[in-house]
């Protein structure tokens, strides 16, 4: 008999809770990835940099695996393929796993849960991609916070009390089943094309956690961690991050809260994929041009902070946090196009796609959000420029023809716009 570990997104061995618990519960352990058809389907473009990604790390991890003794084994299908598939070739005790909080991953556990329960095989998951889960910090009446102030200060107290786990994975990799010879199921048999892109290492230093206070708003700076597609996938654990962020930069720390505080509103409120969160909102009745929509896109807005950071996310599949707030905001109270259009086009860009942290940052731009920026506040694309770009680095990076006939006029006045935006929301608001 064996357990398996069902790696989804902590693609690592070292500081893995569930893997832990598997490693320790006194049979052989066959680790296990499935390429998830259901996921994958979905996918438009057959050059998406993040499969790319998540195939190297398989790799790597495969890699680590068969230097202890082991193999990680992956499955190219959807999950209850892959376990039928395993069913039949190795009598399994139990399956242990890492809790994943999205809709379409819980309704498949839940799933998956039930069908092995009806087969005699135990499904035990655990806690590992946050330090506090939905359920774990709430209000004194056992509500969920709403805003972000106070989620936090209680997730602080909580955390200072209860302090951060170590899961000393790594140290019990001498109970593997023994490695077979099964190939890892290339890009190309999985219909899609390598990718080469420039990733960022999965490692931060005390200097950048430091300074990151000072820092972390210009985007021609290396000021922020680019630990996002790492946090994703869970090739960093959160723990060890939570435990250098302590001490060392309480803005660093909180940027982390906010990524559970996302996740935990997702949680509680998951008509927020496609529902304003505060549904008055969804009263604005949006213009959503798509000449404009497709100039936005493409970064040729005549707004030289907005095109830069565009262009970035097209280039790199990454835009830096300011840019992003500038550009949502342009979108959705310049343009008046529905936020979901925008979100929808990161969701299929950025290599650190969270489905919570970019609803909650698009809602939040767009004002419908929990907590969100309130709608008579209207970002000034130039004088954000200003601020966090005086000399155009990040301009000049990305728009090399700015300040030449080549670039284009902006599409809306500023003035204008903002106008309008206000209006708009404000008419939208007061009905009933
Ligand atoms: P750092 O600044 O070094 O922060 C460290 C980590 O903290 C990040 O990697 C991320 O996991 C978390 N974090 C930081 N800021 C936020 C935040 N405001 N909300 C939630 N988590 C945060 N973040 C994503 O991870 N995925 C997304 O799809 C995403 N979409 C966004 C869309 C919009 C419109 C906006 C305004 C923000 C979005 N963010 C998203 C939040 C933020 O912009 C990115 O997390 C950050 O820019 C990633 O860069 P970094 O890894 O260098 O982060």
């Amino acid at each position: 008999k064996i357990n398996i570990f069902w790696h989804r997104r902590d693609l690592r061995g070292h500081d893995n809770t569930g893997l832990q618990y598997a490693l320790t519960a006194g049979l052989p352990v066959l680790p296990v990835f499935i390429f998830d058809t259901n996921i994958l389907d979905e996918l438009e473009d057959r050059k998406d940099p993040r499969i790319t990604f998540i195939h190297d790390q398989v790799t790597r991890l495969n890699t680590y695996y068969r230097e202890h003794g082991g193999a990680l084994d992956v499955y190219h299908g959807t999950p209850h393929q892959a376990f039928e598939a395993i069913l039949e070739n190795y009598e399994v005790n139990g399956v242990f796993t890492n809790r994943d909080y999205e809709p379409y991953a819980t309704a498949r556990d839940s799933a998956l849960e039930n069908s092995m329960k009806a087969k005699g095989v135990d499904f035990f998951t655990f806690k590992d991609q946050v330090i506090f889960e939905a359920g774990e910090i709430l209000t004194k009446e056992g509500e969920p916070y709403k805003v972000f102030t106070p989620y936090k200060n209680r997730w602080l107290e909580k955390f200072n009390q209860l302090g951060v786990s170590k899961h000393d994975s790594e140290a019990n990799l001498k109970t593997l089943v023994p490695a077979r010879g099964r190939e890892i199921p290339s890009l190309a048999e999985m219909n899609f094309e390598r990718t080469e892109i420039d990733l960022p290492p999965a490692e931060i230093s005390d200097a950048l956690i430091s300074q990151y206070a000072a820092r972390r708003d210009f985007p021609a700076e290396h000021g922020t961690s680019k630990l996002g597609v790492h946090l994703r996938f869970g090739t960093v654990s959160i723990r060890d991050l939570v435990r250098r962020a302590h001490g060392l930069s309480d803005t660093w720390l909180s940027e982390l809260i906010w990524r559970e505080f996302y996740m935990m509103i997702l949680a509680h409120y998951p008509r927020v994929i496609d529902q304003a969160f505060k549904p008055q909102y969804d009263r604005i009745p949006w213009i959503n041009d798509e000449t404009q929509f497709e100039k936005w896109c493409n970064g040729m807005t005549g707004y030289p902070l907005v095109d830069a950071g565009m262009r970035e996310l097209n280039a790199t599949g990454y835009m830096h946090n300011r840019v992003r707030m500038v550009v949502a905001s342009f979108l959705t109270k310049h343009l008046l196009i529905d936020w979901r259009w925008g979100e929808r086009y990161f969701a299929s860009r950025l290599l650190d796609f969270e489905l919570s942290s970019n609803n909650g940052g698009w809602q939040w731009a767009a004002g419908t959000g929990t907590d969100a920026q309130p709608y008579f506040r209207v970002f000034n694309p130039y004088s954000q420029q200003e601020k966090f770009d005086p000399k155009l680095k990040y301009v000049r990076r990305w728009v090399p023809e700015y300040g030449s006939p080549d670039y284009p006029e902006p599409i809306v006045s500023h003035k204008e716009a903002r106008l309008r935006a206000i209006e708009t929301y404000k008419l939208a608001l007061s009905q009933n």
